[in-house]
């Protein structure tokens, strides 16, 4: 088996995953990729003016167990810096910070969601009445199957502040989706994981570097393996004849075969590689269709002079939901313990500017649908608006250069029982397998999402080839009377 030969089609974090951890399991993987670099939707690249953008600012969470493992595994994990302090800034340009206390989960951030002055002190009571159910029931209150965030929530009494300045905010980037349209169970489970099961999961991980430099790893860790990397080559058929793997037809007609194969592209490019029969007229894929998408736009300014001091903001009461200061990002310092800290005062300053002493902000929008249709002219205005709220300086500062990125199909909607079109990695092929955020992880379309399914199918074709091995991390591990809580409820700890 270990010569076995293995086509990943697709050169996303999930086709990344997987190709990587089958090349370690000592099988010869080509990865085809159709763009000339790799990390899909999670990339970066250059813009005809030589400035590098990430596609969109992507970030990460303490909880995200499998990611911070495929980054480790490619040599990319100290290229992401972990912040513990999470800045949030309202219309009047007030500043709260939320970070955990010395205090047992789910206790640790209490203290600071006291201190919290966005909310009233009626909003704050009918959150920790609903966060001590999430908490009390093991991450999995009853009733909570197949129905919208905002439901459950108007269920709990939850007041106007509190859903639209708390769940919310929360929420919508998180998930890429409005809270009618959010599954319930998704939402419970963002909560759960980075804010109530443990102290670590609501730490926020950005890289310190544009998008692509994260992969850099992957291809020289493959061709030392005997593997291969494509790039600008697109498939543009995958062959399937009696229900087994049968080769990959490319964009210039030529026929590739192998073994096995893994397709990882987006699922609506897959429904056109397909044979039909798979995917329309009741095939065991026809769900794929049901899928819908979800929009993010990210906004990218430079301008002439310093204008924020803290690394990341949360906006509250804005179209506009983060600003990333992307100039001391990518100059962010270690402090002894590897933790990032976000620099304040004098320390800082020194890192505000680029070379040319201005500063780089990334705006992101996350379920953008209200500005699909704007110009990107109607975009900038609205967003420079919005900073001039938040970030006064920004009044004065001259705008050098301002760039608009629309992600129009960002994400896959976690819609209500969107579970049941998300197909597992392994189908009734034989030596076909899938990957992607959109197969079935129980985790919403995220980076995390997308290596574990990368790791899921890599363990689906080592076990259909009798040689299983994991390579699935654990979730971390609960704490403090959290830990009691999960175990109660037969949550695994
Ligand atoms: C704007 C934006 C912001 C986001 N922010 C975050 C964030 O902050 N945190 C987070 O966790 N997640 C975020 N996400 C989600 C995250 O990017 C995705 O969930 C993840 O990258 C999906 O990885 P994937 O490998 O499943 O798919 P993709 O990244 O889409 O990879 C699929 C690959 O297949 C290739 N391909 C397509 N067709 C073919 C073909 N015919 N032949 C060969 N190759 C082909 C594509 O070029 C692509 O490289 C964001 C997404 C977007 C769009």
């Amino acid at each position: 088996m270990p010569s076995q030969s293995v086509l990943v089609i697709g050169g996303g974090l999930a086709g990344l995953s997987c190709a990587v951890a089958l090349a370690e399991a000592g099988l010869r993987v080509r990865l085809l990729e159709k763009r000339p670099h790799l990390g899909g939707r999670a990339t970066s690249y250059t813009l005809p003016d030589g400035s590098e953008v990430d596609n969109c600012q992507h970030v990460t969470l303490g909880c995200c167990t499998n990611l911070a493992d495929f980054y480790r595994r490619v040599g990319a994990g100290g290229k992401i810096r972990f912040y513990d302090r999470l800045f949030f800034v309202d219309a009047a340009g007030r500043r709260c910070v939320i970070e955990a206390a010395p205090l047992p989960p789910p206790l640790h951030m209490a203290p600071s969601f006291l201190l919290f002055d966005a909310l009233t002190l009626g909003d704050k009571k009918s959150i920790a009445r609903a966060l001590l159910a999430i908490a009390r029931a093991g991450g999995h209150p009853a009733g909570a199957d197949r129905m919208s965030m905002l439901d459950w929530l108007r269920g709990m009494k939850q007041t106007a502040g509190a859903i639209e300045r708390y769940w919310r905010v929360v929420l919508v980037s998180a998930l890429d989706e409005e809270l009618a349209r959010t599954d319930a169970k998704y939402a419970i489970e963002v909560f759960w994981k980075a804010f109530l099961g443990n102290r670590g999961g609501y730490r926020v991980g950005i890289p310190s570097v544009p998008l692509a430099e994260l992969y850099e790893g992957c291809r020289e860790g493959m061709q030392r393996r005997g593997g291969e990397v494509r790039t600008r080559c697109g498939v543009r058929e995958i062959r399937v004849a009696e229900d087994r793997f049968a080769g990959v037809v490319l964009e210039d007609g030529s026929e590739v075969s192998a073994d096995a194969c893994v397709a990882s592209v987006p699922h609506d490019a897959l429904l056109n590689m397909l044979p039909k029969r798979m995917t329309e007229g009741g095939g065991p894929l026809e769900g794929l269709r049901r899928l819908r998408t979800s929009p993010i736009t990210g906004v990218h300014f430079w301008f002439d002079r310093p204008v924020m001091t803290e690394p990341f903001l949360t906006l509250l009461d804005h179209t506009t939901q983060w600003v990333f200061n992307k100039t001391l990002l990518y100059a962010g310092e270690e402090t002894e313990d590897g933790a990032a800290r976000p620099m304040e005062g004098t320390g800082g300053e020194a890192h505000q500017g680029d070379a040319a002493g201005g500063q780089y902000l990334q705006l992101v929008i996350s379920a953008s649908y209200g500005l699909v249709q704007s110009s990107r002219q109607e975009i900038i205005e609205l967003c420079q608006r919005e900073l001039g709220e938040v970030l006064p300086a920004t009044r004065e500062a001259r705008l050098r250069k301002a760039v608009v990125i629309k992600e129009v199909n960002a994400t896959f909607s976690p819609e209500p029982g969107v579970d049941r079109w998300r197909p597992s990695q392994q189908i009734a092929v034989k030596g076909l397998f899938l990957a992607g955020d959109w197969t079935r992880t129980g985790w919403p379309a995220t980076m995390e999402g997308a290596v574990r399914s990368g790791y899921l199918a890599a363990e689906a074709l080592l076990s259909e080839s009798g040689e299983p091995k994991r390579f699935l991390q654990p979730d971390l591990p609960f704490e403090g009377i959290s830990k009691w809580w999960a175990e109660r409820n037969g949550a695994a700890v």
